[in-house]
């Protein structure tokens, strides 16, 4: 457990020096068996220790001390009904979250394999930390391994934490990039 705690906290300093979360924003967690080990909330993820990190059983009970992200719950709805999932990053990566925020749909680039839906999907806001946000996380991500918050963030999921991470920096490129393109489309040639 040790050596799993050492990669949350790898993953997440990964992803707050790559800008996809700030401040206190974003959680990590990954599942091994019946325990789930998870972000503390109000902390930044840019500098948690070992003790920081809190583990729970299926049903949000703490089994360390601390408290856990406030979007516990949403993964862990995401884990009970996908057993294929043992690892959840929860991002408001700045481009991602900018397409979230607008009506724009975020297309699903080269490097998600298989394409079954030419667009990433989305729910709608729901608040965050509640239940209402958790259980309509679970629905609209069904078997896909992102899904958009919008007015909110991004969820990446994958059985193996690392992945799930560079999921979420591969997300963020990929709304870059169509932002860029948006951009250059829009205006007029000299
Ligand atoms: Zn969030």
């Amino acid at each position: 457990m040790k050596k799993n705690v050492a990669e949350i906290i790898s993953v997440c300093n990964e992803i707050y020096d790559k800008g996809l979360v700030s401040g206190k924003a974003g959680n990590v967690s990954a599942r091994f068996g019946n325990v789930v080990a998870i972000t503390p909330t109000l902390k930044s993820l840019s500098n948690l220790d070992e003790e920081d990190i809190v583990l729970v059983n299926m049903d949000a009970e703490e089994l360390t001390k601390g408290k856990p992200s406030s979007e516990v719950n949403m993964h862990l709805e995401i884990y009970k009904k996908r057993s294929d999932v043992k690892a959840i990053v929860h991002t408001h990566s700045p481009y991602a979250t900018g397409f979230a925020f607008s009506d724009k749909k975020l297309k699903r680039l080269e490097g998600f394999g298989e394409i079954k839906n030419p667009y990433l999907p989305f729910i709608e806001y729901e608040k965050p930390g509640s239940n209402e946000l958790a259980k309509s996380a679970v629905e609209g991500l069904g078997d896909e391994d992102v899904l958009i918050l919008k007015n909110h963030g991004v969820v990446c999921v994958s059985d193996e934490l690392k992945e799930a991470m560079l999921l979420a920096v591969f997300v963020e490129e990929t709304a870059k990039t169509q932002f860029i393109s948006l951009m250059l489309n829009s205006t007029e040639d000299d």
